[in-house]
């Protein structure tokens, strides 16, 4: 068999509708034979995951699951635990800041802003990380999302880009322990994708345009191509790399103008 993750059980946690790009990814996991389980945010997004992975990857588990509540990701684990055993790979691609925070200047933004942004997008990749180390027995690799605002300054992401530079670093100091075990962990930095979450930047189209006019590629990054690196992250093919940040952004991070 020539599929890449033949017999891999992977867990995706992001899809909010068919734009998501954890839901690209979940596409190109299961072309080459991964075997996957989801994790939805609430009741409010159960339906439209449903019916995705119903119609696409019929008997695929599903689990929800709000990353604030420790209880929660301790639920999905020991589901997983119990139904499938063994985890080969986990797929981190979820954020939130408050949409008044994604606009204007950035000193303005709250504690309380600050500190769900940090939560939400950075401090569960910690939790997940650590609970999904017990289930990976025979190795395994784990993805997240991230974006070139955490590494300089991009207008109009303020509080989501001192998230992702936490999660960028989470993910280094998070390679060093899980090294041990033999599970990567590596991120990947999207260009700009116009899906739900990217709707609450303000003037995201005019970011969108940059990219067309200056990026070495000349086009903006769709969720397919984001898909594809996270399969070769997933596969035994990136098994030399850990705690690296890999760009799939039509080359515009390169940029100095
Ligand atoms: P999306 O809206 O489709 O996905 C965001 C997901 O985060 C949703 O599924 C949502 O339910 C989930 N989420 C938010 N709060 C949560 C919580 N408390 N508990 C559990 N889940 C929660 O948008 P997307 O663009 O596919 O975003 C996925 C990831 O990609 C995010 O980390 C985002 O920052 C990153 N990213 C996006 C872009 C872009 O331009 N769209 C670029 C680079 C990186």
């Amino acid at each position: 068999n020539r599929m890449l993750l033949n017999g891999k059980h992977i867990l995706i946690m992001g899809v909010a509708n068919k734009r998501s790009i954890a839901w690209a990814i979940a596409q190109a996991l299961h072309r080459e034979g991964a075997k996957l389980a989801f994790t939805f945010q609430g009741e409010r997004l159960e339906r439209s995951v449903r019916e995705l992975v119903d119609e696409h990857m019929p008997g695929s588990l599903l689990v929800s699951c709000d990353v604030t509540k420790d209880e929660e990701i301790d639920q999905v684990f020991a589901t997983l635990e119990e139904k499938i055993g063994v985890l080969h790979g986990v797929v981190h691609s979820l954020a939130f800041a408050k949409t008044e925070e994604l606009e204007g200047e950035f000193i303005n933004t709250s504690r309380d802003g600050y500190l769900l942004a940090q939560d939400i997008s950075a401090y569960s990749l910690v939790a997940v990380a650590k609970r999904a180390r017990k289930l990976m027995t025979e190795g395994g690799s784990i993805v997240t999302m991230t974006y070139l605002g955490g590494e300089r300054v991009v207008e109009n992401y303020n509080v989501m880009g001192i998230a992702k530079a936490a999660l960028d670093m989470n993910v280094r100091y998070l390679a060093k322990d899980l090294g041990a075990d033999n599970v990567r962990i590596n991120a990947i930095s999207a260009g700009p994708i116009r899906t739900l979450a990217a709707k609450g930047v303000k003037d995201f189209n005019k970011i969108l345009k940059t990219m067309e006019e200056k990026a070495p590629l000349r086009r903006t990054t769709d969720q397919a191509e984001v898909g594809d690196t996270a399969m070769f992250l997933m596969s035994h093919l990136s098994r030399g790399i850990t705690g690296e940040v890999i760009h799939v952004d039509s080359g515009y991070h390169i940029l100095g103008y």
